[in-house]
């Protein structure tokens, strides 16, 4: 049996997707990608083969993608993470009737992709300039609050009052407004709901800039978070497809792509 490995080397996450020669998902692994990005891709990639019970020749074919996929040598191949997210949320979004939008916001910038019905990229816009509206910002934010990352989601549905407003438009002076509202007491919850919605009025103007089309799926990491989730789907007033491993779904797409390129290239031997 021949596997078939996409690696997402992200600014902040290695995403590692498994998949067989049937193109069903055998595993995934998620690992932080520190300064030494070639030697933890490495590293995520031994962890994916062991968990999963793979030898490294079995592995037919190997594509990098994101951010650092230039580092990794030993992939076959490597292609953007726009191609790679594409093919991904196409092929995980037949589950739920097709998807034609996809958001996906990163550790440091987020996108919006339109796909036609095949999975190819017909429009995308990007913001990769301002950490506001990315998961950086989620990050600096619950450091500040001291609230673990895991926990963001649960304090977004427990404020007794409505979301409060956060008004800086850049993740430093946010940090300092969320030390005020903190200093004047208010509570933690109502200010996650306030960041997570401006978070989510961001990401649906960079959305509107490619056009919303149904469905809308939304991945990357920040996507595990409920009460963001919850945020982009008000603003949004529509129902968002979050799949079930969200940060995986661009190294999920590159495996695709690595079995569909392994059997063109037997074909045409
Ligand atoms: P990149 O591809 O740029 O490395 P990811 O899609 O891997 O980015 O997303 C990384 C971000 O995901 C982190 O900055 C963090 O904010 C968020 N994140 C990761 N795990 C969780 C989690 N369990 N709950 C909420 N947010 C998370």
């Amino acid at each position: 049996m021949n596997y078939f490995v996409g690696i997402d080397i992200g600014s902040t996450a290695i995403k590692a997707a498994l998949v067989d020669q049937n193109a069903r998902l055998v595993g995934v692994h998620v690992s932080d990608s520190g300064s030494l990005f070639h030697k933890n891709a490495r590293e995520a990639l031994r962890v994916l083969l062991e968990r999963s019970g793979v030898r490294r020749e079995q592995v037919g074919y190997l594509i990098a993608t994101g951010y650092g996929r230039k580092l990794f040598k030993e992939a076959d191949d490597s292609i953007s993470e726009i191609t790679a997210n594409a093919i991904g949320a196409h092929e995980a979004g037949k589950a739920h009737g097709g998807v034609r939008t996809i958001i996906n916001i990163g550790g440091q910038d987020s996108k919006a992709i339109q796909i036609d019905d095949a999975g190819g990229v017909t429009n995308f816009a990007m913001n990769d300039k301002c950490a506001a509206g990315t998961g950086r910002f989620l990050d600096v934010a619950a450091r500040n609050l001291d609230v673990d990352l895991e926990e963001l989601g649960d304090y977004h549905f427990n404020g007794r009052g409505a979301p409060l407003t956060i008004n800086s438009t850049c993740t430093v002076f946010a940090e300092s407004e969320i030390i005020g509202l903190l200093a004047n007491s208010h509570g933690k919850e109502e200010i996650i709901a306030g960041i997570h919605y401006s978070i989510a009025r961001r990401t649906v103007r960079l959305a509107k800039r490619v056009g919303i089309e149904d469905r809308v799926y939304f991945d990357g990491g920040p996507a595990l978070n409920k009460g963001l989730v919850a945020a982009i789907q008000d603003e949004l007033q529509r129902e968002l497809v979050v799949p079930e491993h969200p940060q995986t779904t661009t190294a999920f797409g590159a495996a695709i792509l690595a079995r569909q390129e392994f059997l063109a290239e037997r074909a045409a031997a």
